[in-house]
């Protein structure tokens, strides 16, 4: 099992979790539901490592739930789009689409991850903690988080995989050297100030891939984690809730985004 050792690590977490559902320890309300067909250790995993992220949270930045979170696990495509429709609303098409192109979303407390359709385990963790911070994100900056599109993305993807490598998760490392290396066998890269906005980011998805515009936002948010260490990350999207996007990124790292777009390199 590649995620043995976070299972390992973790399990007086998980013995904290099945007690605690649904009380206020975190300070807030959290629910986890669970669909039948989701395989028994992968549910465990899944478990561990969303009380890794809270944990994760609460040491790094003192930042503990205070918002309600529910999520869920699904075990398939199919409950996948039937979940995006019943949480959010979304119409049978609207939620094919999405769940045809994602394997997790978040939004506004509302975590819905599919653990039955990505066939390794380590990615099913991996889209999990990126949910996750997606979920602190929007806590942390009262919904406006989504300000700069690169660092909405390469700030989940970055913390993710350093979430997964705190934790042990094999074969979470050298996640640096992969996005590096789908960057150089990409044919054309995107500029970073293409991904400044959520619209511009979504174009360069469909232009670049996914793969290489979600690798090229991480690496630009580590080299700010090389400049400011992690603690920074959040202060930015703090920094949100009363600042301009552009103040909140000057206050967290001490550069004018504008210039650092100009500036960046991936490699
Ligand atoms: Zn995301």
């Amino acid at each position: 099992m590649k995620t043995k050792s976070l299972v390992t690590l973790l399990p007086a977490f998980l013995f904290f979790l099945n007690l605690c559902l649904s009380s206020p320890v975190y300070g807030a309300r959290v629910d986890l539901i669970v669909d039948h067909g989701v395989a028994r250790d992968c549910e465990t995993q899944a478990r561990a490592v969303v009380n890794g992220v809270f944990d994760f949270f609460q040491k790094t930045y003192g930042i503990g739930l205070q918002r309600d979170i529910r999520i869920k696990f699904s075990c398939d495509k199919l409950n996948y789009q039937k979940a995006i429709q019943d949480w959010y609303g979304a119409s049978a098409s609207q939620a094919s689409v999405v769940a045809h192109h994602t394997a997790g979303v978040q939004r506004r407390g509302d975590l819905i991850v599919d653990l039955g359709d990505i066939n390794s385990d380590y990615k099913q963790l991996f889209v999990l903690c990126h949910e996750m911070v997606h979920f602190y994100q929007g806590q942390e900056s009262q919904d406006r988080h989504g300000a700069i599109g690169w660092m909405l993305e390469g700030s989940a993807d970055a913390l993710a995989a350093h979430i997964l490598e705190t934790a042990g998760v094999k074969n979470a490392s050298g996640f640096k050297n992969w996005w590096i290396k789908n960057l150089k066998k990409a044919r054309e890269l995107p500029s970073l100030e293409n991904l400044h906005t959520h619209k511009g980011l979504m174009s360069a998805c469909y232009t670049y891939g996914g793969r290489v515009t979600y690798a090229t936002s991480a690496l630009a948010v580590l080299t700010l984690v090389e400049w400011r260490g992690y603690p920074a990350l959040f202060a930015y999207f703090q920094a949100l809730k009363n600042s301009t996007p552009e103040d909140a990124f000057y206050q967290a790292f001490g550069a004018k985004v504008t210039d650092f777009e100009k500036q960046f390199r991936p490699f």
